[in-house]
């Protein structure tokens, strides 16, 4: 059997730690429309350059171009197995868009995952986060600092603030967030999709209820 799931949550709810986190466990694949975006912006392809406008000022990627990249990513053979999306959908455009995929391909979405902050935290929490250049695990300057700064752990990587964490931009983002993305809460709920976790408990914990929840 397939798990379809979608993680939603602001942007710095952690979603992208619990994906990584679930796709190991599950054995299932993590698609995050960031991350490809930045993938192609690090490579410099045309679709980079067009994206890496709008990243750098918080504001979304067009629906058509991020619409293309998640169904590109979903029509191949790993997905069989099941899916993890991660930052896709945004709008409602794109989750019509998604459904209107999946149906065409005698594919459901099985579970949709909220988890919720406040804005506070969400400030805080971003504007600490470093990230790994070469593997991409997060790090937080105050609550979560590498063993020496400026070095992954994991890797021995670098450590970069992402061009968006910046405090003006990580506004913006809520912002996009709570106009665009809201929605969709409502969208899933009357689906009767939605499970909703407290962002606020711990990484571990939420992750034990989220698998909970798939099991
Ligand atoms: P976060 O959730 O922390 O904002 P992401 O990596 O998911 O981080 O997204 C970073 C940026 O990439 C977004 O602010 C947006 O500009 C762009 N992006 C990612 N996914 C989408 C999407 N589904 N629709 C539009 N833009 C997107
Ligand atoms: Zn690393």
């Amino acid at each position: 059997m397939s798990t379809n799931v979608i993680i939603l949550g602001a942007p710095g709810s952690g979603k992208g730690t619990q994906a990584a986190k679930l796709t190991h466990y599950l054995g299932i694949s993590a698609i995050s429309t960031g991350e490809i975006l930045r993938a192609n912006i690090s490579d410099g392809t045309e679709l980079g350059k067009r994206a890496k406008e709008y990243m750098d000022k918080g504001e979304l990627v067009p629906d058509e171009l991020v619409t293309e990249i998640a169904v590109e990513r979903l029509g191949r053979s790993d997905c069989t197995k099941g899916f993890l999306l991660d930052g896709f959908p945004r709008t409602l455009a794109q989750a019509e868009a998604l459904d209107a995929y999946l149906s065409g391909n005698g594919k459901k979405i099985d579970k949709v995952l909220l988890i919720n902050v406040t804005e506070d935290m969400v400030v805080r929490r971003l504007s600490g986060r470093r990230v790994c250049r070469s593997c991409g695990a997060s790090y937080h300057v105050a609550t979560m600092p590498p063993a020496k700064e400026g070095v992954c752990d994991l890797c021995s990587g670098e450590l970069i603030q992402r061009s968006d964490d910046n405090e003006e931009t990580v506004r913006n983002r809520i912002r996009v967030y709570e106009q665009q993305t809201l929605p969709l809460i409502e969208y899933y709920r009357g689906k009767g999709l939605l499970a909703s976790m407290d962002g606020e408990a711990g990484l571990e914990e939420i992750f034990a209820e989220i698998v909970e929840l798939l099991t």
